[in-house]
């Protein structure tokens, strides 16, 4: 038996099915093997559909048009609308379904919780997630929309840091000056101008002096600096890169709020909050310092910011599924290699996956840096896109690296009878007939949500 006939005597499983399991999906199917892509959503794009703001229009296409050459081929069925750990249970479909591996590829979709006693109880009033906000953000123009329903407020605080705050920062003002442009002038302009030209210059444009839009500025709150954000990564590990880059990070956050209009607090961190009538007034911070790259609050040092609206962007973690094991928020692995889960001959977790921490350490390697050209001529859409490409890039090779290795063990274990891989058709064929599913780009075809931008055009 050739290697390609004998890899088809395996079935292989992937949870998740965007840029990390695309990218394995792809590997396994070209090296013989089948493979069947568990998907949670109808589609495959993960960040890139639900995480990703929607005015990053052709960068948002390209990786999905990446996922799609990836995902549509003989070898690999696509199984949506299928979560493991709800639909299917993690320790059934190890022990039952008959795979000979099992892939982590689920990403980080949990949000970090806010460090608050008891301030989940004000979730989706005055307390909003990340995710949940920007899903809102990219979808609430669908006809069919039936997700949380936002109204943006006044005084909004972002708590965060990322590039993942910035985007939500930038939502809040944008969406506040879109309706406060119409409400106080009766001046129309789209989200992606605004986004584009920056608020600063729409207003100018439209000769609008900021403080006639009676708007309470969205405030962003940091426990670092803005040197310390991560929006530049150095070209090594020298002190003279470290500065280059803490001094870029502080320019493009300059150049964030100029265009966008947002008070930027840092060396804060969110401690308490005032409530009346079970309703969040205010949110308590404590100032810090930092030391040695240390957080540490400073003594008497509270302050309170009122608000009616807090929006939490500390960052993700993997979802637990129950029967697999975790560290804190992260899965807990075999020491002896990294991409191999504890507790399981054959179950591995790649890309985001263990930690919720992409490989960012990666791009040094491979990275193209962002220029200071590309930060003063087209800050927004140009840096982000060179990140966000490198940023999967340096995801996919590290998937790729981790997947020469994961192959060679699969291919070690025993191969499996021809009843099991009918067994695995069979499961997955019953669950496509419930679905209506017949094949990957009609599927994906009918359930790519309109786009907002198309609606503007008409
Ligand atoms: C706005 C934004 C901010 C970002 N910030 C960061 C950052 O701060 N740090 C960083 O490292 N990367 C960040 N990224 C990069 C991003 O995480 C990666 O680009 C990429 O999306 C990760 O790919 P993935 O396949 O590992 O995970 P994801 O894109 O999250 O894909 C996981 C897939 O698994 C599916 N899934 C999840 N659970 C289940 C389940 N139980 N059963 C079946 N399917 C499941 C999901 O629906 C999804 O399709 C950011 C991206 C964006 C768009």
């Amino acid at each position: 038996m050739n290697s390609a006939t004998a890899f088809k005597k395996h079935y292989v499983a992937i949870i998740g099915g965007s840029i990390s399991g695309s990218e394995a999906a792809n590997i396994l199917a070209k090296n013989g093997f089948r493979v069947v892509v568990f998907e949670m959503n109808k589609l495959p794009y993960g960040k890139i559909e639900d995480g990703l703001p929607n005015w990053h229009i052709n960068l948002r296409n390209r990786q999905i048009n990446e996922i799609d050459s990836k995902l549509d081929q003989e070898n690999i069925r696509f199984v949506p609308n299928t979560k493991i750990g709800k639909d299917i249970d993690f320790l059934d479909l190890v022990n039952n379904w008959g795979f000979s591996a099992i892939i982590l590829a689920n990403g980080a979709w949990q949000d970090r919780g806010l460090p608050i006693l008891e301030i989940d109880k004000f979730l989706d009033k005055e307390l909003i997630y990340q995710n949940s906000f920007i899903y809102w953000f990219n979808h609430k123009h669908e006809k069919d929309y039936d997700g949380l329903n936002y109204t943006i407020k006044n005084n909004t605080i972002v708590v965060g840091g990322g590039l993942a705050s910035l985007d939500v920062v930038k939502i809040v003002m944008i969406e506040l000056v879109k309706k406060q442009l119409f409400v106080k002038k009766g001046i129309e302009v789209d989200l992606f101008t605004l986004e584009k030209e920056g608020i600063n210059t729409i207003l100018e444009e439209y000769n609008v002096d900021f403080n006639e839009l009676e708007i309470g500025k969205a405030k962003l709150i940091y426990r670092r600096t803005a040197k310390d954000m991560p929006l530049k990564t150095p070209k090594d590990d020298t002190k003279e890169s470290i500065e280059i880059a803490e001094n870029v990070s502080e320019k493009l956050l300059n150049k964030y709020q100029e265009k966008y209009l947002f008070e930027f607090i840092p060396l804060s961190i969110p401690v308490n909050f005032v409530e009346k009538e079970n309703k969040l007034t205010e949110v308590v911070f404590q100032k810090v310092q930092v030391e040695n790259g240390k957080i540490k609050p400073i003594e008497n040092s509270f302050f309170n910011i009122k608000t009616e609206m807090v929006i939490s962007s500390i960052g993700s973690v993997p979802e637990k599924i129950d029967g697999l094991q975790y560290e804190y928020t992260s899965l807990k692995m075999r020491e002896e290699a990294d991409y191999h889960v504890f507790g399981f001959e054959n179950v591995f977790a790649i890309g985001n996956a263990v930690t919720g921490r992409g490989n960012i350490q990666e791009s040094k390697k491979h990275g193209q840096q962002m220029t200071e050209k590309i930060i003063d001529k087209h800050l927004t859409e140009e840096a982000f896109k060179l990140w966000l490409t490198n940023h999967n890039n340096n995801i996919r090779s590290k998937v790729a690296e981790q997947l020469n290795s994961i192959v060679k063990e699969i291919s070690d274990t025993k191969i499996q009878p021809e009843s099991i891989i009918q067994k695995i058709i069979n499961k997955t064929d019953a669950i496509h007939t419930k679905i209506g599913y017949t094949n990957y780009s009609s599927w994906t075809h009918k359930n790519l949500p309109v786009r907002l931008e198309e609606l503007l055009k008409k």
